[in-house]
């Protein structure tokens, strides 16, 4: 939705039943998908973030991430062969002193200062996980019994939407899994059901079912065929909008040896290490706590209220 056009669209003209809400959690910043956001919604936020920590597993590391990363890792993770037309690229003037002042002189001459931009060496993270693969990764062998991470970051997504579940800037947290193949798929499998407890107490309606990404292009349809036939993402999807259309608040992805031959992860016999991760997507839960609950947090359900310690 349009929140610039909030006050005088009523919400009774829409069918977009997060409408109503953007007034008491989001305030415009001049562009669709990018808003900043309320005391009322940032508070949910925090006590979201602190319930999901609440049911971390034992021997998890922590780690929060930038809102940018290492472009030369995220080119060699692949993002650029599955999702280049989601990818926000950092770039900045340089040069000598005359010509990053001519470039921007010419904007104060009303001409394009961005035609003089170069790639930096940062790209806006697209996930939160990206990064801990060659973290991981450098620090040797996997060890027997593999490892666990808790990650988060501002992630960036080239996606702009009127509607409030699909933002260009989001919050994404992450519990992943690294190691032998047979853990991952227990890891994904506890997660899956953990997820619909956690939904469950959060007074979510909800439904997981299996999902494929938006792989880029044609060829890309061939990969989300495949993605689909052998189950490596699935996810818990909240109907904000409509039971057809219902709306992904989390994801359960199996990666299978990508992430491990890629970086190099192998446990001490050489065996490649699999991957797995299952993300909450911050601001979708958040938006969606309110849409099912309303505004008033005083109101809600006692249950949710005493599952995000609200007292
Ligand atoms: P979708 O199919 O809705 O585009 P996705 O498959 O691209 O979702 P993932 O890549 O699995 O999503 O990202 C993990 C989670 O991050 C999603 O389940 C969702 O909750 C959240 N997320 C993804 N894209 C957005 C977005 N544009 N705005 C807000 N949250 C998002
Ligand atoms: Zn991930
Ligand atoms: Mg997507």
């Amino acid at each position: 939705m349009d929140i610039r056009n909030t006050a005088r669209e009523t919400s009774a003209k829409s069918n977009d039943p997060l409408e109503s809400l953007a007034a008491a959690l989001f305030r415009p910043m001049g562009v669709d998908g990018i808003y900043a956001r309320t005391a009322l919604y940032e508070e949910v936020i925090e006590r979201l973030s602190a319930f999901i920590s609440r049911h971390r597993e034992p021997a998890t590391e922590v780690l929060r991430f930038p809102p940018v990363m290492s472009r030369q890792q995220l080119e060699k993770s692949g993002y650029l062969k599955s999702f280049p037309n989601l990818l926000g690229c950092v770039c900045a003037l340089h040069g000598t002193e005359a010509e990053i002042r001519g470039a921007a002189e010419r904007h104060e001459a009303g001409g394009d200062w961005t035609s003089a931009l170069a790639a930096a060496d940062l790209v806006l993270s697209p996930a939160a996980c990206y990064p801990v693969y060659p973290l991981a990764a450098s620090r040797g062998p996997v060890p027997r019994g593999g490892l666990r991470f808790d990650v988060a970051s501002d992630c960036f997504r080239r996606e702009p939407s009127r509607h409030l579940d699909r933002l260009q800037s989001f919050r994404m947290r992450e519990y992943v899994y690294i190691g032998p193949p047979r853990e991952v798929t227990r890891f994904r499998e506890r997660w899956t059901g953990q997820a619909q407890r956690l939904a469950d107490e959060l007074g979510l309606p909800y439904r997981v079912a299996p999902a494929n990404d938006p792989f880029f292009g044609r060829t890309g349809q061939v990969m989300a065929i495949s993605q689909l036939q052998q189950s490596l993402k699935f996810e818990l999807l909240v109907p904000v909008h409509s039971a057809e259309q219902p709306t992904a608040c989390m994801s359960f992805n199996y990666h299978q040896d990508h992430f491990g031959t890629t970086w190099g992860l192998r446990d001490e016999s050489g065996a490649v290490a699999h991957t797995g991760c299952v993300a909450f997507g911050m601001d979708r839960l958040a938006v969606a706590l309110f849409w099912k609950h309303g505004l008033d947090v005083q109101k809600w359900p006692a249950a949710v209220r005493n599952a995000l310690a609200m007292r």
